[in-house]
């Protein structure tokens, strides 16, 4: 199969319905030209956000195609989310080492499916043949000027919070061989939710934001260094599913601090904001919890402490080297 009947048979068809249905708002012209041509909102910034995944490296080479799509397309729209924007298209550079078309329709499926939920439009991309499975994706997506939730306005009494519960990814990667690996934790390491309808109704109430990629250490750190405060957050209120709730501390609070891809929100807030946010956040189902608080940064001080009921807690991560 040559490269335009691939892109034709597999990627084309899900912008030709939409625009039949005439629903693709913004969408002057989609895959086919040289280039697509968008038009934006009026008062509003181009948010756009590119990642790659490849094979191997940050997805398990045996993850199955449909949540490969999923997740290329689910870790971008994840960082417009974090940025409290509107998705609205993706364009996917596609790397393939043989075009199976099994394999190429379930990737597919993967992609617009995640698509379908967002209410997003595959607006074009590549399509190249290489040794090693690799997609990269760009999204874009619309804010009204000047409301975009960035790292860098964290204040000296914000509380810090985060969405749903960390560190399933993480257990489910390292518990992959695990035969009777829960179902739902190996989903939300192939298969993560952008939390996009939280990142938008967070504007005007968060201070700054970031999606959990990386573990919450290392994000949160990002968030502090930009605002140039320090953290405090208190183990013992991060927010576990059952399973990692039945690990020791030590092991569940390294998944959580240290392990990846959550793609879970966590943003800073003022007590009084997050007191009014009943009035635009009520999905019970994706739970909010406040793990700590921001403080001022003084110099020659750690930006991050980690506290257990009060006192220091130290996290020996000697056992979770896999994760750097
Ligand atoms: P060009 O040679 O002008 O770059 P291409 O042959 O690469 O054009 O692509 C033809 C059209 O198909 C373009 O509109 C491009 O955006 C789209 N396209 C190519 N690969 C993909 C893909 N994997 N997914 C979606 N659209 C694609
Ligand atoms: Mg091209």
């Amino acid at each position: 199969m040559d490269e335009f009947s691939l892109i034709q048979r597999y990627f084309q068809r899900e912008s030709q319905r939409k625009s039949q249905q005439n629903s693709s708002i913004g969408i002057n012209l989609g895959i086919g030209d040289d280039a697509a041509l968008l038009a934006p909102p009026a008062h509003h910034e181009l948010v756009i956000s590119t990642d790659t995944l490849i094979s191997g490296r940050h997805f398990p080479i045996e993850t199955d195609a449909y949540s490969i799509g999923w997740k290329a397309v689910a870790v971008n729209l994840s960082d417009l989310a974090a940025m409290g924007a509107t998705a609205h298209s993706i364009l996917l550079a596609l790397t393939l080492p043989n075009a199976e078309p099994d394999f190429l329709e379930k990737l597919a499926q993967g992609i617009f499916a995640l698509c379908d939920d967002a209410n997003v439009s595959l607006i074009g991309g590549d399509t190249t043949r290489g040794e090693t499975l690799s997609l990269t994706v760009t999204a874009l997506g619309w804010i009204p000027t000047g409301q975009a939730i960035v790292r860098s306005g964290a204040q000296s009494g914000d509380l810090i919070v985060v969405s749903n519960t960390i560190g399933d990814a993480a257990y489910a990667l390292k518990n992959l061989q695990d035969q009777k690996l829960n179902q739902t934790l190996r989903s939300r390491l192939d298969r993560p939710t952008p939390r996009l309808a939280l990142g938008s109704a967070l504007r005007g109430y968060a201070s700054a934001m970031l999606d959990i990629s990386d573990g919450l250490a290392q994000d949160l750190g990002h968030i502090l260094t930009a605002s140039n405060v320090a953290g405090r957050i208190d183990v013992e209120k991060i927010p576990f599913s059952p399973t990692l709730t039945a690990l020791d501390l030590e092991q569940r609070a390294a998944l959580a601090l240290c392990g990846g891809d959550d793609y879970e929100l966590c943003f800073t807030i003022s007590p009084q904001k997050f007191a009014n946010l009943g009035q635009v956040w009520q999905q019970q189902d994706l739970p909010l919890t406040v793990i700590g608080e921001i403080v001022q940064h003084t110099p020659n001080t750690e930006r991050l402490t980690v506290l257990h009921h009060h006192q220091p807690f130290h996290l020996n991560l000697k056992g979770f080297k896999h994760f750097d």
